[in-house]
């Protein structure tokens, strides 16, 4: 699991696992039983440094690369989904784009405060724009030197809880060629006219915050633009690149997760006189399972590392994030197979591993489109 890694990212790896371990485990089947957005254990990750962890130190990040960041939200997802979410959510999808496109006043307004105790959301998909962005029906039109926003956001993480501080989202703010021209705005939670609400019932991630977000005259001005005018749709997408490696860490994580549980309990079960991996059909299952989780490491940190090396990494990040939660299906089927009737009580976990995988084939673009987006890439 180490090979390959430096010193700190070895180090990082077991401070993040010691602490999912004693701080996380105890309470994740209880905050996803309850829909519970746990704030105190969010502010505990934020002292630990797992908010803004690739955020330059000047604004109050830990300045860390993407693969470090990736094993952190790997060690999470290993105990729970849901918490594993927050924090990827917040990293790449919430900090990552004023990280990227913001003005140096804007990453001094905003980022110490997310890097600390607030989280910041990202707003894309919209009722009628899922997998095709361009759908977006929200608006900003120009009256009088203000931006007036109007519409509605769905399925936004982080968007709607008491540590929430806004979102970037993504608006119709004109035209150019008879086409809708997009552009990308930092809209903060307490603005007149905007209004937030949990969306809960959810399957998976249910201690996972999903918000729903609605713009009734929201006036923005020139400064709240991310980016330039028009140039919203690429920040967006682009964004998207990097969240498919979280997801792709939060795939590995719970197929990690869920196999250790399922090999733990297939040497503790006995049937027939022996302990269940004792038979050759249930043995077999888990060797499958050990070895799609090791190339899936191996895919998922490559596509990491080319993004540190600002190689372009696109193609790596579709592939990582298709196949780590291909992997995650796989072996939490497997793994509830193995665990037999246990592997449906929700006392033993095992349940909320395979509810909480499912999420991984939709979120930040459907198997489908991955496919979609390799296929561009090997050229068809
Ligand atoms: C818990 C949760 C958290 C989320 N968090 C966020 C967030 O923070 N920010 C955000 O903006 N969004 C978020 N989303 C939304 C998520 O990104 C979308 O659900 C996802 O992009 C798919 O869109 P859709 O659900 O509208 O499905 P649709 O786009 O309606 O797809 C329906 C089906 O059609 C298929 N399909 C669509 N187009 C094509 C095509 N061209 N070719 C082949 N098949 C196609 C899809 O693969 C799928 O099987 C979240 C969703 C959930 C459930």
């Amino acid at each position: 699991m180490n090979f390959g890694l430096t010193e700190k990212q070895i180090e990082l790896r077991a401070k993040v696992r010691d602490f999912a371990e004693k701080e996380v485990k105890p309470v994740a089947a209880f905050n996803d039983e309850h829909e519970k957005f746990d704030v105190e254990l969010t502010k505990k990750m934020g002292k630990l440094g797992l908010l803004g962890m690739c955020v330059p130190q000047e604004y109050g990040g830990q300045g860390l690369d993407t693969l470090s960041y990736i094993i952190a939200v790997e060690e999470l997802a290993r105990v729970d989904g849901s918490t594993a979410a927050t924090i990827a959510a917040d990293n790449s999808l919430g900090i990552g784009p004023i990280k990227e496109y913001g003005t140096k006043e804007q990453k001094e307004k905003y980022l110490p405060k997310l890097c600390k105790d607030h989280l910041w959301g990202f707003g894309l998909t919209e009722e009628t724009a899922g997998s095709d962005s361009r759908g977006t029906k929200s608006t900003a039109k120009k009256v009088d030197n203000q931006w007036v926003v109007n519409g509605t956001k769905i399925f936004i993480t982080n968007s709607a809880t008491p540590m929430t501080l806004g979102s970037t989202i993504q608006v119709i703010s004109g035209e150019s060629n008879g086409k809708p021209e997009f552009t990308a705005f930092l809209i903060e939670n307490d603005m007149p006219g905007f209004t937030q609400r949990p969306m809960d019932r959810k399957m998976m991630w249910r201690a996972s915050n999903t918000g729903e977000l609605k713009f009734n005259n929201v006036k923005l001005n020139d400064e709240n633009i991310l980016g330039k005018p028009g140039d919203g749709s690429h920040i967006m997408l682009a964004t998207l690149d990097g969240g498919r490696l979280s997801i792709g860490a939060m795939g590995l994580g719970c197929a990690q997760g869920a196999f250790e549980m399922a090999l733990e309990y297939s040497k503790q079960r006995e049937q027939f006189g022996k302990p269940v991996c004792k038979f050759q059909a249930v043995s077999f299952m888990l060797a499958e399972m050990a070895m799609k989780i090791e190339a899936a490491r191996e895919l998922l940190y490559k596509a990491c590392r080319m993004k540190d090396a600002h190689i372009p990494y696109g193609k790596q990040a579709a592939m990582a994030k298709l196949y780590c939660s291909q992997v995650a299906a796989e072996v939490c089927d497997k793994a509830v197979q193995v665990m037999g009737g246990h592997g449906l009580l929700k006392d033993f976990n095992m349940e909320r591993f395979y509810r909480d995988q499912r999420i991984l084939q939709i979120g930040e673009g459907t198997s489908e489109i991955l496919k979609l987006v390799i296929s561009r890439y090997i050229g068809c």
